[in-house]
């Protein structure tokens, strides 16, 4: 039985969660429905409710009830021992930043903000360098104010804010191996003279069509549209604001239905993640997402692993023909598989294919943990950049704007974010592997329409945990391994050298 202070704190920490998912609220009406004059009033209704939201996170109360836990008895390895740990880790780090520091911060941001557009706009990354310098000297700080384990470096401290646990020097060993192999196939993909039709992404069709399309393959994998919603906005994104309440987002563009379906199945699979997570833990630790690498996971499990596989296509092409009959009327199953798995180096990340992604993730990575051990100068990013996009994804920089200035990430002090992209893709193929062993054959449950059995398993292995387990911790138990990237090159070369006559 929890004692007092335990019971005291839940119910203090679940109010927090009931307000911070109005703050949330308000953020997705911004992005989908707010009128552009609703502007000012917005920003100043998100900075009084993130200020309540960290003020109660951070007041004495929580902290002097968080110590009294330890004296209740809680038995350790239980769900409310989770609790209280990852409760002290949450409150301990919200109060490590000084008042100022976070004010700091919270200027430099917008302005950085503002000018980075500007000069992305101009393609000319001198405009943003000043602003980069001093976003660097400032995450220097915070990873100071933070601080990390023995052993570690600056790096970590930004990294725990995404991926507890995760540390620098394990992630350049888990993306050392991958970065050859991963050139190397892309070169010989490139070399094979093979370029796959991409009719399907280049063809008008529709908005009603494009939308019912969508809503029938979310809903088919498993998002309950009476527990959620799905939106239009510029960025997709996903919130889940508490049990029975999921707001996402996907994009139209006239001629590329295929772009809509990507985001709907990616927001769809971190909606499965939020609405499979325990409702009776709600405003708890275990009640919410693990980690950014692990909520990838699961958006890009369902976008690629299950929407970017013969066996879905299998399923979904006679699906798709009586929805989108004028697009699919001379499409087959081989056609739209083959275009679903086009790889093409590009200069933009966002448009990347699954193969060359993980390069971009890498490239930002190298750079930005350079930056944070004080190796390498805002000015001299540019140069590093397009040094090493020539060197893994062999194209040659155009401009700013197509290299270091494409992402707002650094802009908004966003470092130590990048890696968790790529986590994501290694977890999802880790875990897809384990899934396989465990159900069988997935992919004649697929061809059937059968997505129940991967969703069950992915509950019960991950979204009902929360956080009980670190991300790490949680890979070991549901693989029996550390992460590694076998799993992803085993993924991407079993599925691409066929498609491009290497196999
Ligand atoms: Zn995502």
């Amino acid at each position: 039985m929890p004692g007092q202070a335990y019971t005291k704190l839940a119910e203090l920490q679940r109010r927090t969660a009931v307000l911070a998912s109005v703050d949330e609220l308000v953020h997705w009406d911004q992005e989908t429905y707010m009128p552009p004059g609703g502007a000012k009033l917005r920003s100043e209704q998100c900075a009084l409710l993130s200020g309540l939201v960290h003020e109660r996170a951070t007041s004495k109360e929580v902290g002097e009830l968080i110590e009294q836990c330890a004296g209740e008895g809680i038995p350790s390895g239980s769900i409310e021992a989770a609790n209280v740990r990852e409760w002290k880790r949450d409150y301990d780090r919200a109060r490590k930043l000084p008042r100022e520091h976070v004010e700091e911060l919270s200027r430099t941001r917008s302005i950085a903000q503002h000018e980075w557009q500007k000069a992305r706009a101009a393609s000319d990354f001198s405009k943003f360098e000043p602003h980069l310098d001093k976003m660097i000297d400032l995450m220097r700080k915070s990873a100071k104010y933070y601080g990390w384990p023995a052993g570690g470096e600056p790096y970590d401290a930004l990294l725990e804010g995404y991926e507890p646990g995760a540390t620098a020097a394990q992630i350049e060993k888990t993306f050392a191996p991958l970065r050859t192999r991963l050139s190397r196939l892309i070169q010989e993909i490139s070399a094979s003279g093979v370029r796959p039709d991409d009719a399907v992404h280049t063809r008008d069709v529709p908005r009603r069509q494009q939308e019912a399309f969508v809503r029938f393959a979310a809903s088919a994998i498993g998002f309950r549209f009476e527990d959620g919603r799905l939106d239009v906005s510029a960025h997709p994104f996903c919130s889940g604001l508490g049990p029975g309440d999921c707001r996402m987002t996907t994009r139209f563009r006239d001629n590329n239905v295929m772009d809509a379906l990507s985001s709907t199945m990616h927001e769809s699979g971190h909606g499965i993640y939020e609405q499979n997570l325990p409702a009776e833990a709600f405003g708890t630790p275990c009640g919410s997402a693990v980690s950014l690498g692990i909520h990838e996971s699961q958006s890009r499990g369902w976008e690629n692993l299950v929407g970017r596989s013969r066996a879905f296509w299998e399923w979904c092409v006679p699906h798709a023909k009586e929805l989108m009959p004028e697009l699919m009327a001379d499409q087959s199953v081989d056609s739209v598989y083959a275009a679903q798995n086009i790889v093409e180096p590009s200069y933009i990340r966002v448009e990347a294919d699954e193969a060359t992604y993980n390069l971009h993730i890498m490239l930002r990575f190298e750079l930005e943990r350079a930056m944070i051990r004080g190796d390498l100068s805002a000015r001299d990013v540019p140069r590093e950049w397009n040094k090493r996009f020539k060197d893994y994804l062999g194209i040659e920089v155009d401009k700013d704007a197509n290299g270091c200035l494409q992402d707002v990430h650094w802009a908004f002090g966003l470092m130590g974010y990048f890696p968790t992209y790529t986590l994501g893709n290694l977890y999802a193929c880790q875990f897809f592997e384990a899934a396989r062993e465990q159900l069988g054959d997935l992919d004649a449950m697929f061809r059937k329409g059968e997505f129940a059995p991967l969703r069950q398993w992915l509950t019960e292995n991950i979204h009902r945990h929360g956080r009980r387990y670190a991300a790490g911790e949680l890979c070991k138990r549901i693989t029996g391994k550390e992460l590694s990237a076998e799993p992803l090159m085993r993924h991407l070369e079993g599925k691409l050298k066929p498609i491009y006559g290497l196999a």
